[in-house]
């Protein structure tokens, strides 16, 4: 389960500092060194561990928390606060158009970060909510992720919109906009092609979409496993493609929780939700203030 070890570290820490009763400065600059350690240890962004460490012991150090009554339950509170901030504190939600307007969502990512099952998922979060969703697959390198779609779409019983010879992903997603147009489909979701790695071609492929449709939501899926590479990947996407927010998978197999502790801070942008399983059911909204809560057990 995701952040078992960091959570494991930060319980032992924070025994030691309840047990103090009265706390030195000395007490909290030792925890804050062992909490940075610990953070470090779980793959956070050595920049974001800085600056949290930083405002953690501004108001750690504060006199109402070495004089109050009950020290130790203090800095936990300001730790689970600050982390709560450092992943976005409020629950955002994919913005849909108005009414029964019509939203297209462009769905981004590396190769294997879980994309094609997500795009799924989301379909089936947003069929619940009433909307009538389209798939499509932009993917025009990989027959199989196409074929991946239409199986995944058919379990959500969701329509998929698919052009089987080897037209630019921009014009594939014109014609399935037009399409969903006049087929009562109030979301287009678009399954762009992933790449091992970041290139030219792939940020030139989705900004020809976005020139092509319009794209009312970018969101990048990032897997949670890589950690940094994950994070910076998710930097690099925002500067050159421009992301609206994030979707974090694997994290049912991620011990460490990097990627989802730093994302945020590293590209401002917010998490939307995260995937918790390869079930399509498996995807679950984010929630700043609870997994904080979950990391800190
Ligand atoms: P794409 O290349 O980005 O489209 O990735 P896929 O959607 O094909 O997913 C790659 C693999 O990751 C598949 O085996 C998925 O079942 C798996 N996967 C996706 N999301 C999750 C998740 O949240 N948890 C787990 N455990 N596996 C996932």
């Amino acid at each position: 389960m995701a952040f078992d070890s960091l959570t494991e570290k930060l319980q032992n820490i924070f025994r030691q500092l309840r047990s103090k009763g009265r706390l030195t400065e000395e007490d909290v600059k030792e925890a804050l060194k062992e909490i940075k350690r610990a953070l470090l240890a779980a793959d956070v962004n050595f920049k974001v561990v800085k600056e949290f460490i930083g405002n953690v012991q501004q108001r750690a150090v504060g006199q109402d928390v070495m004089n109050g009554l009950n020290p130790g339950q203090m800095v936990v509170k300001i730790v689970n606060e600050e982390l709560t901030s450092l992943m976005g504190s409020e629950t955002t939600e994919i913005a849909l158009q108005p009414g029964k307007a019509m939203t297209v969502i462009m769905m981004a990512g590396l190769q294997g970060a879980g994309k094609t099952t997500t795009t799924a998922k989301l379909a089936g979060k947003f069929k619940q909510k009433g909307k009538k969703p389209l798939l499509v697959a932009c993917d025009v390198y990989r027959p199989a992720a196409i074929s991946q779609l239409k199986i995944n779409g058919e379990k959500q019983q969701v329509e998929v919109f698919s052009m089987e010879d080897s037209r630019k992903p921009a014009e594939i997603a014109r014609e399935a906009v037009a399409y969903a147009e006049k087929n009562g489909h109030n979301l287009v979701i678009l399954d762009t092609a992933g790449r091992l790695h970041i290139d030219e071609e792939m940020m030139e492929e989705l900004q020809q979409i976005k020139k092509a449709v319009t794209v009312h939501q970018t969101i990048l899926v990032i897997d949670a496993m890589t950690g940094q590479d994950a994070v910076n990947a998710a930097k690099e996407f925002h500067e050159k493609a421009g992301i609206d927010g994030v979707i974090i998978t694997k994290l049912d197999g991620d011990t460490r929780g990097g990627a989802a502790l730093s994302v945020k801070a590293v590209t401002g942008k917010p998490i939307f939700y995260v995937g918790m399983g390869e079930k399509l059911s498996d995807l679950e909204q984010f929630y700043p203030e609870r997994m904080a809560s979950r990391i800190l057990g």
